[in-house]
């Protein structure tokens, strides 16, 4: 391995972009749809997260929240998602989105009870808990609105985040397609205000796609009032919302498998990722579905900036807003940057 890739795994990780079930160690879903008897299209690891289409991927998605029955499965995936990015990419700190609304009864199918909101975010607290204390890495959580469902059910989704408040939950997003297949953030526009009036911070998925439009990116991020954008790269494409995100000084959670994955985004240094951090927009790296896009966070550091034709201080840049744009308490935060600031200058001092 070269050191600028020695480098690049080393440096110290902050991921704010990741989906909870996403997190699963592959071996682990295995094991848990063959405790619960849920199906899967086949067993073979190598071939479970190659999709002929749209339908494939629904299937695995769909096994993995079936396969999380119980509190106790939580926690251990929560456990194990931690150990396996610090082993791998040096993870020290990660924000997790979960979606309440795809672990309750009826869910993908979801036979027996359900998991409720306190029994799914107590579950994960425990198990990132746990890791928190084995392996020195802090998190927080971001409740997602799953954008299938109405409006309504985004803001009593809110409602309920607020009845039972954690400390460890520190705002609200939004993922997932309307059923018009759309983004559409500003649908939601009640459960951010109800989640703003409770001090919770707030982001959204938008500009994902060439469905969407560089104008939705800066609309959603003024009209939602947001703290932080996922994905955003459509705003690139013109330089009047490019021109408004650089002024707004949002922190954007890029996230590049997933753009090959989903876009079949080639990635070059023309990749709009690139092209985000070449016009000085704060960009932050993750991995967004890494379990089933087959990918981890070392590999997005490693693979995919050199890909883009990201050099060593623009990527040091990238770690270090990870840190910079967390939602912890800013005790915390501040001493995540300067754990981060030592190792990498001691890293590049050693390796570039
Ligand atoms: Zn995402």
């Amino acid at each position: 391995m070269s050191t600028l890739r020695t480098y690049l795994q080393l440096l110290p990780k902050a991921e704010l972009h990741c989906h909870f079930v996403s997190t699963m160690r592959p071996e682990t879903l295995l094991e848990l749809c063959q405790a619960h008897q849920v199906q899967l299209r086949t067993l073979d690891l190598d071939s479970l997260f190659d999709y002929t289409g749209l339908a494939d991927f629904l299937d695995v998605f769909n096994a993995a929240h079936l396969a999380l029955s119980t509190p106790q499965e939580v926690a251990r995936v929560a456990y194990e998602g931690v150990e396996d990015a610090v082993a791998t990419a040096n993870l020290r700190y990660r924000e997790y989105f979960v979606n309440p609304d795809n672990f309750v009864a009826g869910a993908f199918g979801r036979p027996g009870p359900g998991m409720d909101y306190p029994t799914v975010i107590d579950a994960m607290i425990k198990g990132l808990g746990a890791a928190e204390r084995d392996f020195g890495v802090g998190f927080g959580i971001i409740i997602g609105i799953n954008r299938s469902l109405p409006a309504e059910a985004a803001a009593e989704l809110v409602r309920t985040v607020v009845e039972h408040p954690r400390a460890q939950v520190l705002g609200i997003g939004q993922d997932d397609l309307t059923p018009e297949k759309s983004e559409d953030p500003l649908r939601f526009a009640e459960a951010y205000r109800l989640a703003r009036e409770a001090g919770l911070r707030c982001t959204a998925h938008v500009g994902e796609t060439m469905a969407a439009s560089p104008q939705d990116v800066v609309t959603a991020a003024l009209e939602l009032q947001l703290d932080r954008v996922d994905h955003g790269y459509r705003v690139v494409d013109d330089p009047q919302s490019l021109a408004a995100a650089k002024a707004s000084g949002l922190s954007f959670t890029c996230t590049p498998y997933s753009t090959v994955m989903l876009s079949g985004w080639e990635l070059t240094a023309d990749h709009r990722i690139a092209r985000m951090v070449r016009a000085g927009l704060p960009v932050t790296l993750a991995t967004d579905d890494a379990v089933f896009f087959k990918t981890d966070l070392a590999r997005e550091y490693v693979e995919a900036l050199p890909a883009m034709g990201i050099s060593a201080p623009e990527a040091t840049a990238i770690a270090r807003q990870g840190f910079a744009a967390a939602w912890c308490p800013e005790q915390q935060r501040q001493r995540l940057l300067a754990d981060f600031d030592g190792a990498a200058l001691a890293l590049g001092t050693a390796l570039l």
